[in-house]
């Protein structure tokens, strides 16, 4: 028996061993598997056996416990308490209506919650990773929920360890486990079973853990665990998954609890001074229990979750993926979109445009060929598949294209020079290189940034450098990328495989100038984003000059006081001295992904809220940082993907900026709704408050309040969800995060609303109690409840009139208006509704008067709009720059 093998059984049952003493083999034997993989039925049966690979804490709500949520509500209870009291004074009629109010209530918040946890889990869905793994002998990538142990894995730079596997082969691969064990640094990784002993997590180098990532090469792996039996699995139990409060249901929840004391301290009150004036003190309870509902809004920290997941639905068909709810929110707060540029902000889609080769360079062993059209054939990565379609990075097919179509053709130049060796590309060194066998020695084929090559060319092509650099400044000046080739010639494969050994004394060969188009839409996105008070930033690894070129064509620099700031420049610049420029630079050139931290940490310093893209493994650690991180989807890594709060589906910049006005649209809609709901709170508030200070009876019942604050306010409320951008929402600052709900005039708004909704009540009670009609109450209440469903239409822009929106461009609204007409109508004029919510039906004058009372606080809202409009003025969101938010607001964005 190998050692450490516990248990072992010839067909495969479930097998504990110390996977990373035993040898391979025998891991593949104990896993019944092979170097192949599983086959498919094998994979659905273990798959059924061990269930999905991942953490149990990942699981949605059931039916049941949504249900249960409504019903845990304070709101609820505060209501089922007052059925109570009605029965116990007799009022049981009360007690039925309070149920079935309690009833729909509790319906339309299941309905709500539950659209809202479907489209988080598609959201979920998509965002849910995958993983290559071999299945009947051939690569796939699976869902890695579908990884079952035996199945064979394969990974590389930028993965994220699907579940814990035995690596089988492994090649330069470096694992970062800080994640799981806190250790930060790289892990070098083996195959060879290690020696017996006992060894703790981070010490089994043989073994790669769930949540880990790849940092560098490769590897093939047996899965030996998965789910809640991996080495995160077994943290996750003892892990409480926090829910994500978003920064605005904090302060809506803070606002909640002084509410709260307020709404009580008021209740109380009134229940004295009623007692007091000798009111019925069942009546008066009831009153008052009611009044602290009409006040309270509960309701509003899950409505905001709601709309936010609406949101994030909305986002994805936008092709903006949200990974953290909060960004949807803060998405509107963005200062600061800093991109990079090849494929986000440019097509991908490079062509080589012009070649400039050094005249009479012979390569001896390359008989007459041209040195530099070999060298673009031989030194990339790219390759054309049987139908003419290229794979690779688009800098590498650019060039090896180009090559193919003036015959050099990749295949057969390697058939006749076979690479020997390469040192891939890294942007840090920004040059490749590939070694090849020739009847003369080993050829050595370098290309790179000119400027990283030049530093490498024997001592005698010193002197034509500054021509040179000439040359290449001048194409890199129209927006070329410049690869430069350089060579030599050596006996024999060198023994030290280094970059510093190899890639020197080279013979220059000529360069090739590429270009890869802006995106048409970026230049729009760029110019939209500047009107919303939002400055694009360029980031790349490209020389400065081709970066400024695609930047000037772009619009992100248009004046000379914006700056362009190279890597080596960023680092002779110290804190204080980058602090001052930081808030010019438009573009960062020859950056490394390292710079990209300290450049959001000037910006956040200087208060702005920053938007990072990324999409390598480099990347994670700003998109972490960065108020909202963003990874790109087709060709960012998982690692950046994980780290990120946002992916970018189409890797597109004007993706970008669309995402950001769905923010602004979704964060304006709440502020509406909560604008909407507190200004009815104070009306119905100051209605029953003061009526008796008139010396009037109290105007409402109990089910009239309910009703208005469930029906009247619930479903226009909602409504308000569904309502279409503003017309200028992307031509004004962006909100500030730090920004009370009250602020632009919101809170001098709810109160002058809420007084005027108040005012024409009791007016309306003492006009219609003079007047002696019977039917004062059921008109005090219509006014009541109308006057709101006009404060709906009118609320619905803060700037636009409702006659040039159009009824019709919110249809859910016109839709909830119309409802709650009728619904309003039937308790009016249906017999059996009469007696169950004591209303009597309007004649047509009455009906008609309350509808023109009621209809002053639309008119009002109107008119305050078109002074606004006269004024010129869009309500102001913030004074830029926008401030950040204190440590616990941003708690929710920093990931
Ligand atoms: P961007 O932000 O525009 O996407 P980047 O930051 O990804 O650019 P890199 O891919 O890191 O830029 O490239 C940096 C520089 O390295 C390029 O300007 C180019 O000169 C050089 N370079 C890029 N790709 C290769 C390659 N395949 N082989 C050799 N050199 C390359």
């Amino acid at each position: 028996m190998p050692p450490g093998l516990r248990l072992a059984k010839s067909s495969y049952q479930r097998v504990f061993m110390d996977y990373y003493l035993t040898p391979v083999a025998d891991v593949a034997a104990a896993l019944a598997t092979t170097p192949a993989g599983l086959d498919a039925a094998t994979a659905g049966q273990r798959l059924a056996e061990h269930g999905p690979n991942q953490l149990a804490n990942a699981q949605q709500k059931t039916i049941g416990q949504l249900v249960l949520h409504q019903l845990a509500d304070v709101m609820i209870l505060v209501l089922l308490a007052a059925a109570g009291v009605s029965v116990l004074i007799g009022e049981a009629k009360s007690a039925y209506v309070i149920l079935a109010i309690v009833g729909l209530n509790a319906v339309i918040g299941f309905v709500q919650e539950y659209r809202a946890d479907k489209a988080l889990e598609a959201l979920q869905k998509m965002a849910a990773s995958h993983a290559q793994v071999l299945r009947d002998g051939q690569p796939r990538a699976i869902l890695t929920a579908e990884l079952v142990p035996g199945d064979v894995v394969l990974l590389e730079a930028g993965n994220v360890i699907p579940a814990d596997v035995r690596f089988l082969e492994a090649f330069a691969l470096k694992v970062d486990e800080s994640s799981l064990t806190g250790e930060s640094g790289n892990v070098e990784k083996t195959v060879a079973a290690l020696p017996p002993g006992d060894y703790p997590l981070g010490d089994r180098l043989n073994l790669g853990y769930k949540g880990t990532s790849v940092t560098n090469g490769r590897a093939t792996a047996y899965v030996v665990a998965t789910g809640m039996r991996t080495e995160l699995g077994q943290i996750a139990t003892l892990i409480q998954t926090a829910e994500v409060v978003t920064p605005l249901q904090k302060r809506l929840g803070t606002l909640g609890k002084r509410l709260s004391v307020g709404v009580l301290v008021i209740a109380a009150l009134f229940f004295g001074v009623g007692w007091l004036r000798g009111e019925p003190w069942e009546n008066l309870l009831l009153v008052s229990i009611s009044l602290a509902i009409a006040a309270l809004p509960e309701a509003l920290p899950a409505l905001v979750t709601v709309s936010l997941a609406l949101g994030a639905g909305r986002l994805m068909k936008s092709h903006a993926l949200i990974r953290k709810l909060p960004a949807v929110e803060t998405l509107g707060s963005v200062t600061y979109i800093c991109t990079d540029k090849t494929g986000t902000l440019t097509l991908n889609q490079m062509t080589v445009q012009d070649l400039y080769e050094v005249p009479a360079v012979v390569l001896a062993g390359l008989a007459d060929r041209n040195a530099l059209l070999t060298a673009l054939a031989l030194n990339t990565d790219a390759t054309c598949g049987p139908e003419n379609q290229w794979l690779g990075d688009s800098t590498e097919v650019a060039l090896a294209r180009y090559a193919a179509e003036k015959d050099y053709a990749r295949p057969a130049l390697e058939t006749q020079f076979p690479r020997l060796a390469e040192l891939p590309f890294d942007s840090e060194r920004r040059c490749m290189t590939t070694l090849h066998q020739t009847q003369q020695g080993v050829l050595v084929l370098t290309k790179g940034a000119a400027g990283a090559l030049y530093q490498q060319l024997t001592a005698g092509q010193q002197s034509s450098l500054a021509d040179l650099t000439r040359r290449v400044d001048a194409q890199a000046a129209q927006g070329y990328r410049v690869l430069a080739y350089g060579a030599k010639m050596l006996p024999e494969m060198p023994p030290d495989l280094t970059p510093a050994a190899i890639e020197t004394d080279l013979t220059f060969l000529g360069f090739a100038s590429l270009m890869d188009p802006p995106r048409e839409e970026a230049r729009q996105a760029v110019a939209e984003c500047k009107t919303a008070g939002i400055i694009p930033v360029m980031i790349t690894g490209d020389h400065k000059l081709t970066a400024q070129a695609i930047a000037e064509k772009l619009g992100i620099i248009s004046s000379p006081e914006e700056l362009v700031l190279t890597g080596p420049e960023l680092t002779a610049l110290d804190e204080p001295a980058f602090a001052a420029v930081v808030e010019k630079v438009r573009v960062y050139a020859r950056v490394d992904p390292a710079q990209k931290l300290r450049i959001i940490s000037a910006l956040q310093a200087r208060h702005q809220f920053v938007a990072m893209t990324g999409d390598g493994v480099n990347d994670a650690p700003a998109l972490k940082n960065a108020d909202i991180g963003i990874a790109m989807g087709i060709n960012g890594t998982e690692v950046a993907k994980e780290a990120a709060a946002l992916i970018l589906l189409d890797d597109n910049f004007a993706t970008i900026v669309k995402a950001v006005k769905h923010g602004r649209r979704i964060y304006d809609n709440i502020i509406k709704f909560i604008r909407y709901l507190l200004a009815g709170s104070v009306g119905e508030i100051t209605a029953l408050f003061c009526a008796p200070f008139f010396g009037l009876p109290i105007p409402l019942l109990a089910i009239h309040i309910l009703w208005i604050n469930l029906i009247t306010d619930g479903l226009p409320g909602l409504a308000l969800a569904y309502e279409p951008a503003e017309k200028r929402s992307m031509q004004r600052p962006p909100i500030d995060p730090r920004q009370t709900i009250f602020a632009d005039g919101v809170g001098w708004f709810i109160l002058g609303i809420g007084l005027l909704i108040g005012a024409l009540t009791i007016g309306t009670q003492t006009w219609a109690i003079g007047q002696g009609l019977p039917h004062w109450q059921t008109m005090t209440f219509t006014v009541l409840c109308f006057s709101q469903l006009g404060l709906s239409l009118a609320i619905r822009s803060r700037r636009e009139s409702i006659f040039s929106l159009g009824l019709l461009s919110n249809k859910t609204m016109l839709g909830a208006v119309l409802l709650t007409v009728g619904l309003h109508l039937t308790i009016l004029y249906v017999p059996f509704c009469n007696t169950l919510f004591s209303t009597q039906p309007l004649t047509v004058a009455e009906l008609g008067i309350a509808v023109a009372i009621a209809s002053v606080v639309f008119w009002a809202v109107e008119i305050q709009k078109l002074i606004f409009r006269r004024r010129g003025a869009t309500p102001a969101r913030v004074a830029a720059p926008a401030a950040r938010p204190s440590g616990a607001a941003v708690a929710g964005h920093a990931g």
